[in-house]
Order: structure tokens, then sequence, then C-alpha cells
């Protein structure tokens, strides 16, 4: 740290992400990306002409993107957010709304915590129970910001939209904000509500159902005086926030709504059988609505686990947090990778027995 560093920073912790290594070449199931590729629209939207336009600035309305979006979810263009990755309306709302205070749960998103320093926020972690399930009733009317990951990470656990409604109900005065990264893989999505909350920001993102983790876009939806905030903010920090290749990209893929739909299908099988197998070895794996498992086993630590699968190339996510240290997140891909991780583990928790 040099000495020019504002103070009020000095003791922030950054967000540490998954490893992206460059040494070889792992079976990756660590950041929870999709190991499929994106649409052949999307592919088809970043041709020549696409990239020769890159001379001009993005349109700063992202009037496209927001209407397909506004169509695709039922809305209209004025009750959408658009954004560079979903990191970015995290850290906008933080910024926007949460002055007075926010809670979120103790095991959750890390960079929920990481922003509520970034802004000096005052913010309570509320435990998980035992099943590392978020329980509504430490929800209801807290009389202060919330945020939720739903399904919630890396736990994969959902909670029915009606639990979400009654926390935004019994909270009017304060924002509820629920990030729904993982929903497209067989959770349920609060943004019906938000026509009739106008307390509710439902966040989400390109980067897992729709394979497009490297062209950074996220969406927000809510009532349009919440999004005329946030537009605000942005067009005080970077009103050219997306470029022109993800906006055209983005646009594209919601065309080739089927073929992610289909993708997110498959990754659900390859869940399940994933934590069958995980199980049969006599693992606990959480029950996950998202497109990775938790799960630990009794015959060898998490952090073992973890090395030990990446010493035979295959790559995990391993949390240090005291609660969930002897615990691994999964992220689910093809159904080979799957059955090569399988294999490896049981060759590992073999070589310990
Ligand atoms: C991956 C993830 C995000 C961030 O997604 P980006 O759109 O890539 O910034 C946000 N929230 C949760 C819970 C996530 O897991």
């Amino acid at each position: 740290m040099s000495r020019f560093l504002n103070a009020r920073f000095a003791s922030l912790e950054a967000y540490t992400p998954g490893e992206q290594p460059t040494d070889m070449k792992y079976i990756k199931l660590n950041t929870n990306e999709s190991p499929f590729p994106p649409s052949e629209g999307v592919i088809a939207a970043l041709d020549r002409s696409a990239a020769e336009n890159l001379r001009l600035y993005p349109d700063p309305e992202c009037t496209e993107l927001k209407r397909a979006l506004a169509l695709e979810y039922g809305t209209t263009p004025a009750n959408v957010f658009v954004s560079n990755g979903s990191d970015e309306i995290l850290n906008f709302a933080f910024m926007s709304f949460f002055d007075d205070g926010v809670v979120f749960p103790d095991i959750t998103y890390g960079f929920y915590r990481v922003y509520a320093d970034l802004y000096s926020l005052k913010y309570r972690e509320i435990p998980l129970d035992e099943d590392f399930r978020i329980r509504t009733e430490d929800y209801i009317g807290t009389k202060s910001n919330i945020v939720l990951a739903n399904p919630n990470a890396p736990t994969g656990i959902a909670l029915p939209v009606s639990e979400i409604e009654r926390i935004v109900a019994s909270n009017p005065e304060h924002i509820v904000l629920v990030d729904e990264a993982y929903v497209d893989f067989g959770a349920e999505s609060c943004v019906p509500l938000t026509e009739k909350y106008k307390n509710l920001i439902v966040c989400a993102t390109y980067s897992k159902s729709r394979s497009m983790a490297g062209a950074r876009l996220g969406f927000a939806i809510a009532d349009a005086a919440l999004i005329a905030d946030l537009e605000k903010i942005r067009f005080s920090t970077n009103p050219y926030n997306i470029n022109r290749l993800t906006l055209a990209a983005g646009a594209a893929a919601l065309r080739d709504a089927e073929y992610y739909r289909k993708n997110c299908r498959i990754i659900e099988e390859n869940r399940e059988y994933t934590a069958d197998g995980l199980r049969d070895l006599g693992f606990s794996v959480l029950p996950s609505s998202a497109n990775f498992i938790f799960a630990s086993s009794p015959d060898i630590g998490g952090t073992e686990l973890y090395l030990k699968l990446r010493e035979r190339g295959i790559l995990v996510r391993h949390f240090t947090l005291d609660r969930i240290k002897e615990y691994n997140r999964i992220t689910i891909g093809t159904a080979r990778q799957m059955e090569t991780f399988l294999r490896e583990v049981k060759n590992i928790i073999g070589g310990e027995r």
C-alpha cells in the first residue's frame, strides 16, 4: 500500500475471484461458468462490421438491449437496468441505497461484504441455520436493507418466491435486493413481484446460464423510480459501462432463448448425476437449484480434497471461512467432465482409506 491511498481504504479487504490459471489446462469447475459456448446468434453478432464499429461509443441508453430484456421479462424498458456484469449492479445498489445499513446471510456471495466495506456501510450478517438454509423469519421486519442471493451461493439452496414476498412485504421502508445469478437452473424468479413492490430489485447476469462471463453483462428489474436512481449513479460514474460488442451479444442471446434453456436442463441433469455420485461416495451434498453443488466428505478434509483434485487437473472452489471449510463448491460441467470428476474423487478417497 502506498502512503497515498485514502485512509478509509486502509483496512478494506478486496474480493478474491476464483482462479483463472494459465499454467495448464484444467477441468474448470471453480467459477460457475457455463461449459457450453454462446449461441450461434451471439457468435454471428460479433462479426467484422461489429468490430469495425468499435471506433464509435456504445449507446449509453442501451436502448435495444433494454427493449429486448423488457420483452423477455414481460416489463417495460423503464423497469430495466443494464450493467457491466451484475457485480456492477451490486456496486451501484450498495452505493445508491444502503447508507442506513444492510443485512445479508453469513454464508453468501463474498462481494456483499466487500461493497459494504467499500462504502463504509453498517452491515449485519445473519447466520444461516444448521442446514445452511436462510430462515425467512430472520428477515421479517428487519428495519434494514436486505441482500439475498436466490439461489444462495455457495450453498445452491433456493427460497420459494412466496417466502421472499413475505420478506419484501414486511420491509416496505427498505430495499430488498434479490440476486438471481443462478435462477435459471431450476429456481423460481421474483421478477413478477417487482410490479407489485416498489422496494424490490431483482438482479441477474449473463455470466452463468447464458455462457457470457467474459462479455460482462448483468441486468436488474425493478420499479421505474429505483431504475432512475441507478441510472443517475451510472451516468455519474461511467455512462459507457457496456461496450458495443457486449450490447450486441446480449440482445442476440435473447433471440436464442431456447438454446440456453436446453443447456440449463442439461446442467440440471448433470447436477443430479454428480450429486448422486458424490452421495454414493459418502459425501453430504446440499440440495442445489444452481449450476454448482456444495459438498463435504467425512473421509477427507475440504482443503485436502481441493488440493488433490488440483494436482489431477480439476479445479473446484474452496473457501476458508470456518463454517464451510470442509466443503467444496463444484461447478457443474458437461457429463464427460463430471464423469472424470467423480472418477478422480473416487480415486482420491480410495487412496485415503
Ligand atoms: C457470479 C455471481 C455474480 C456476478 O456475476 P457477474 O455478472 O459475472 O458480475 C453475482 N452474484 C452472484 C451470487 C454470483 O454468483
